[in-house]
């Protein structure tokens, strides 16, 4: 008998991706699902995806503090089906058969995503749970499991580092139960976020009069942390600008004596001359791998990306198989990553490659291509077709970011 697995991702575009790491999938339908088939190692692998939260806490007053119950000193967060508006794409999870915000009746209830999801669990003979590999997808995970569970026991958590063959593989090889632990971490931030977003959000609205500002568990914090030193740092610090006449800017942080030292000049009408001109060569060590807020630095700086921008690009990146997990604070280095920065550099030259030894070989590893392979060629692959991508075409923003991720270094601007 021929083994068949059902694998469910967020995402349509991961779950296209997957089915065309090895070959042309057959595409079928069951309710809101696509299904792609195809023959992975002997096993036939059917790919769909749940497109996104299946559950979420619900918002009404009637049940506990902004939807957690607190019962004898526990905490009991109340999770509801998700529901979303197609008029103006409010999410909730209250249940009801209109939008709380707009009142349309054309909503989609994520409650057809599950249904869908039983019925294909039983032609399979196991289930595959490939959501992104953080606490969110876990999450996610964690609802499937228990949502699917009664109609399929064999269910199994995939972690995918990348979209790849490889990624693919090595998932297998390493497939898990669910880390209840992650999921219980997700469920406290899930009600951080409620508790603290929602009560702080509340007095924005009252001091300011508007609805469209929102303050979170953790931009707050952070926002009052930078408001902070910002004023410690007026507060202490002098900067001396000097622009020269050939525009040349210098700046001075604290100088010394700052009052003498104007004054000095002032005296002499300012006559600066240089005494000491040395240029020098230096090898510069690349910075290391991007993880998500250095990438997130550089997407604003130098791409001009808002950090929403510029996840959904990762995003979007990692889910057509381009480049590893872009959610990660480790910079380390792969094995296999390792291999593809040598691939790529030898086409250059045969003595480019001199690889760091990096820290442990863990799962998690900072961002990075995993085709060795540039933006140009990227470009040139994608342009005659020898390269498919199995989604939406790539817009000049994810070229440039994925170039910033080859190089580590900021791309021209254009
Ligand atoms: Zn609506």
């Amino acid at each position: 008998m021929v083994r068949a697995a059902l694998m469910l991702v967020e995402s349509p575009t991961k779950a296209r991706t997957i089915a065309h790491l090895f070959g042309r999938p057959f595409r079928r339908r069951l309710g809101p699902l696509t299904i792609y088939e195809a023959a992975i190692g002997g096993v036939i692998v059917g790919v769909a995806a749940t497109q996104g939260h299946i559950t979420d806490l619900i918002t009404r007053g009637d049940r506990g503090v902004h939807g957690v119950e607190i019962r004898d000193g526990r905490f009991i967060p109340v999770y509801g089906v998700v529901r979303r508006c197609y008029n103006c794409g409010e999410q909730w999870a209250d249940g009801g058969d209109r939008c709380p915000t707009c009142k349309s009746e054309d909503i989609f209830d994520k409650s057809e995503i599950i249904e869908a999801a039983r019925r294909l669990a039983q032609q399979y003979n196991e289930v595959y749970i490939a959501t992104d590999p953080d606490a969110e997808g876990e999450k996610i995970a964690f609802d499937l499991m228990c949502l699917i569970k009664p109609f399929n026991s064999n269910i199994h958590r995939l972690e995918f580092h990348e979209v790849t063959r490889r990624g693919l593989l090595n998932a297998l090889r390493n497939k898990r139960s669910v880390d209840v632990h992650l999921v219980e971490a997700q469920l406290l931030r899930r009600i951080e976020d409620r508790w603290i977003g929602f009560e702080l959000s509340m007095k924005l609205w009252e001091r300011f009069g508007s609805r469209w500002l929102s303050a979170g568990r953790v931009q707050t914090p952070v926002l009052g942390w930078i408001v902070e030193r910002t004023l410690e740092h007026r507060k202490k610090r002098n900067l001396l600008r000097i622009r020269l006449a050939g525009g040349l800017v210098i700046d001075i942080l604290d100088p010394k004596n700052l009052e003498d030292l104007l004054k000095a000049w002032e005296e002499k009408r300012l006559r600066v001359r240089i005494r000491d001109l040395r240029e020098e060569e230096r090898v510069v060590n690349p910075p290391p791998p991007y993880t998500t807020d250095a990438l997130l630095r550089d997407a604003f700086q130098y791409l001009r990306l808002t950090a929403a921008n510029a996840m959904q690009i990762a995003q979007e990146l990692f889910e057509a198989g381009l480049i590893t997990y872009h959610r990660t604070d480790a910079t380390t280095v792969s094995q296999a990553g390792l291999s593809i920065a040598r691939e790529y550099l030898s086409q250059i030259s045969p003595d480019l490659f001199t690889p760091r030894t990096y820290r442990v070989e863990g799962a998690h590893e900072g961002i990075r291509p995993v085709k060795p392979i540039d933006s140009e060629k990227l470009r040139y692959y994608i342009r005659i077709g020898l390269l498919a991508i199995p989604a939406r075409r790539l817009t000049e923003a994810h070229y440039r970011m994925y170039e910033i991720l080859c190089t580590l270094i900021p791309p021209p601007i254009h």
